[in-house]
């Protein structure tokens, strides 16, 4: 596959287009030598058709609510037909036929499965227009459900690590967000993440790297293996970057215990927990949240993929709202784990039986969650907005 003559500096029309085969321009799926279409061919067209139902994108109200989206990893939004065309533009070759066969690959079995194609899929992202249109085709479908404001991940790391500078990714991004407002009604702001299954000196001259780019960086985060990687060795990282005046979150308590919940708070100085979820095992932790108003970023889709839930009926957030808990429900990695921002709504809506109310609960706080204090004029503004939303 040779890098493709595109007609102009064209939008990436065929990403930001609902999900379907036709979705990938010039490249043809022909090469029929992967020796695994055989007996799992019938779950291959059965996942084909949920994508394709969900590529009509036929929302319900409790999608459109306005809401922030505060756990998003850009990485996370590669749909198979951007990755196909940027693959095209960067004369990347792909394991895959097609766009179907690729998308068959994101049913991932285990939480393995799913690292091995999310980081051996980023290899499609090289230059600053390809984390341009990364970022485009995302605001365009977080608009579409109701995303008013997105503060979004990235894993400076992860790209460094395959020759692409921090520079390229948040410069590139960073020409998406800059016309997200006007182009899609979306404030945003950008969280860079640390890979905790890295060293700490390895964050530190990330952080270090980071210092041109501040200007375009909010916060820093905590993410990848949680198990085994405990916030407390990122003490020092987390330490520099509020002395730079960066604001501070951490993955904790997804698949680690509460105790990871606890030490983030104690020893980073987190002031949002991305998940949380298992802080419902200490009681005194969600006391301590509940009084001290700490926001948590669950992400119910993805806690159903990645197994920390068993199903979406058995998630606890509507415990998590009866004890008081600042709940936001996002979408986390949505072109692996089913669904973007409003699609966690809905889903949460039918599996709970959510009243709208509680819907309204939710996206007024993903607003309270938000790091707008300089600018509580917006804030006020978007929470008046969810206050006047009706329900159909
Ligand atoms: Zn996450």
């Amino acid at each position: 596959m040779t890098a493709a003559a595109r007609g102009g500096p064209g939008r990436p029309g065929a990403a930001v287009r609902a999900t379907g085969p036709e979705g990938a321009e010039g490249v043809d799926g022909d090469d029929g030598d992967d020796g695994d279409d055989g007996d799992d061919g019938d779950d291959r067209s059965a996942v084909r058709t949920l994508f394709d139902t969900w590529g009509e994108r036929s929302y319900d109200a409790s999608m459109s609510i306005p809401k922030a989206e505060l756990h998003l990893h850009i990485e996370g939004t590669l749909e198979p037909e951007l990755a196909f065309e940027l693959a095209a533009r960067n004369g990347v070759a792909l394991p895959y036929a097609d766009t179907g066969e690729l998308r068959a690959a994101y049913l991932f079995e285990d939480l393995q499965s799913f690292l091995d194609l999310y980081y051996g899929l980023m290899a499609v992202l090289r230059t600053e227009e390809d984390f341009e249109d990364l970022a485009e085709a995302y605001l365009a479908r977080a608009a579409a459900q109701g995303v008013r404001h997105a503060e979004i991940f990235f894993d400076p790391q992860a790209h460094l690590a395959r020759g692409v500078g921090i520079g390229t990714v948040v410069e590139g991004l960073g020409r998406a967000l800059d016309r997200s407002e006007s182009a899609h009604g979306i404030s945003t702001g950008l969280i860079m993440c640390f890979l905790r299954d890295e060293s700490a000196e390895s964050a530190m001259s990330t952080l270090e790297a980071a210092r041109p780019y501040l200007d375009r960086i909010v916060g820093v985060g905590l993410d990848s293996a949680e198990v085994g990687n405990p916030p407390a060795g990122f003490r020092e990282v987390y330490e520099a970057a509020a002395a730079l005046g960066l604001r501070r979150v951490a993955h904790a308590g997804e698949e680690g215990p509460p105790e990871y919940i606890t030490e983030a708070l104690d020893v980073l100085g987190v002031e949002r927990v991305d998940h949380g979820l298992r802080c419902m095992e200490d009681p005194e932790l969600v006391a301590r949240l509940v009084r001290d108003r700490v926001p948590l970023t669950l992400c119910p889709l993805s806690n159903v993929r990645l197994r920390a839930v068993d199903a979406l009926e058995e998630h606890p957030l509507p415990a998590m709202l009866d004890a008081g808990l600042l709940c936001t429900v996002n979408s986390d990695d949505p072109a692996y784990f089913g669904g973007y921002a409003g699609d966690n709504f809905r889903a949460v809506r039918q599996a709970l039986g959510l009243s709208p109310e509680r819907l309204r609960d939710l996206a007024r706080n993903s607003f309270v969650a938000s790091f707008l204090e300089h600018d509580e004029e917006r804030r006020a503004r978007y929470i008046a907005e969810v206050e006047a939303y009706e329900f159909e």
